[in-house]
């Protein structure tokens, strides 16, 4: 009997996986199966090998659809087919060992991101995946019962992987949108996600100033949405998990035509009246003391003295000479300093994209799309985006292992 062809379109972290499933899958029910990875780069999983810094945060212990945007239903189809317990199995069965942070965030004990891609690649050897790289898809189209790609590779079954449109540089330019919408198939809106802010006006002063705080988006009075974390100051405005965290409500609501406004609490573990309670005790106790001294204790020392001038007082002013009223003024600007956004940085700078392949197009159950049988999608195509700290790829693996497994049962009707 003639093999059947399985063709993956793109060889991240959701392609590499789906390519392993089914090769496993064909395997575990003796049904002859080929499966390709064709990758437009000159090798597969690029960008796994910048995830988490270079360390690779594959999951996380805390998981639900809470953390998760989009088409949120389709996320908990998938996940209760496919979750974190199966794919932290499948690495251990790999031979990846893994360990959690405080946060719950999970990584490879090695702290390297390249042992999940070599993992993923040994496994997908193993089983007989073909890599095919700098091949990058242009075309799809059906043939028969089966699609045509590029005008000449002919298969079976095809597996969409192409990710989005978020940090192209590492292969991941847009591309299997228009594979996708050739076919007809149904996109929402797309808009970069975990991304840092733009803000007007930002002083520059703080450039490089890395500091606890928690961010609050508003527009038009309501809370849209908040973070909290090690903020990072630039010379454009705000980074840092909580700025990007919160950046795909703000590019949201800024695409509406919304005014968005962001609230930064640079002393998230007090709050105001503690924080005076505590300032005015050591205007007491030490009155030569300056004003930026006095904040020097609790945050960076530029972070403080900015704040303070914010409040047209100078940093270098004795404490004792200040009114209570000043303390007042400067823990409002430790407490809720505001800041206008103009808009969020672009795809270039994002770690993923929101909006994608509509979950109405998609069978949740088997990741195939509901008006082109035969043809399967996974990963950040799919209108599906996930908070920081590992959620994103554990959608990829999720998504990835029930488009791989379906792909096979879809040609053997089991
Ligand atoms: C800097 C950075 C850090 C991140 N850190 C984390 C983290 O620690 N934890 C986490 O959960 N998430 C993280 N993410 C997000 C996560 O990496 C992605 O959501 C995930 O990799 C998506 O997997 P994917 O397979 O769907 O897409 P991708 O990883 O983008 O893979 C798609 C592949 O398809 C190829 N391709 C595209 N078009 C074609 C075509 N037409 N023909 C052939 N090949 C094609 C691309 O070259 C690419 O190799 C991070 C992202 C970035 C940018």
């Amino acid at each position: 009997m003639k093999p059947f062809e399985i063709a993956v379109v793109g060889g991240g972290a959701s392609g590499l996986f789906a390519a392993a499933f089914a090769a496993q899958e064909a395997n575990g029910v003796g049904v002859p199966v080929n499966v390709s990875v064709y990758e437009g780069n000159a090798r597969v999983g690029k960008k796994i090998l910048v995830t988490g810094n270079g360390r690779c945060n594959l999951t996380n212990e805390s998981m639900g659809p809470e953390h998760y945007r989009g088409a949120t239903d389709l996320f908990q189809t998938v996940y209760r087919r496919f979750g974190r317990e199966e794919t932290l199995a499948f690495f251990e069965t790999a031979g990846l060992f893994t360990r959690s942070d405080f946060a719950g965030r999970v990584y490879p004990m090695s702290n390297q991101a390249a042992s999940v891609l070599d993992t993923l690649r040994s496994v997908c050897g193993e089983l007989g995946v073909k890599e095919v790289a700098s091949c990058k898809i242009t075309s799809l189209r059906r043939q028969g019962e089966g699609f045509l790609l590029n005008g000449a590779i002919c298969a079976d079954r095809v597996i969409v992987a192409c990710g989005g449109k978020a940090a192209p540089v590492h292969g991941s330019d847009g591309s299997g949108y228009a594979l996708l919408q050739g076919l007809g198939v149904k996109i929402t809106p797309l808009y970069p996600a975990l991304t840092p802010l733009n803000i007007d006006n930002f002083t520059k002063a703080l450039k490089g100033v890395r500091a606890a705080g928690r961010v609050t988006l508003k527009s038009g009075g309501s809370v849209l949405a908040e973070a909290a974390g090690e903020l990072q100051y630039t010379d454009y405005g705000l980074s840092g998990i909580p700025a990007m965290q919160v950046s795909r409500f703000a590019a949201a609501k800024l695409a509406e035509g919304g005014e968005v406004l962001a609230f930064v609490d640079s002393a998230p573990d007090f709050t105001p009246a503690e924080l005076t309670d505590r300032l005015l005790a050591i205007k007491k106790r030490r009155p030569s003391m300056t004003a930026e001294a006095m904040l020097a204790g609790l945050m960076p020392k530029r972070l403080g003295t900015t704040l303070i001038a914010s409040c047209s007082l100078s940093p270098a002013k004795e404490i004792g000479g200040l009114h209570d009223n000043a303390v007042g003024k400067i823990v409002s600007a430790v407490k809720r300093t505001k800041y206008k956004v103009r808009s969020v940085r672009g795809f270039a700078d994002a770690q993923v994209t929101a909006g994608g392949v509509a979950a109405e197009a998609i069978d949740g159950a088997a990741m195939e799309l509901k008006n082109v049988r035969g043809l399967f999608v996974c990963g950040e195509i799919v209108d599906v985006d996930g908070d920081c700290g590992g959620y994103n790829l554990q959608w990829a693996f999720s998504s990835g292992a029930v488009a791989g497994r379906s792909a096979v049962r879809s040609l053997t009707n089991l």
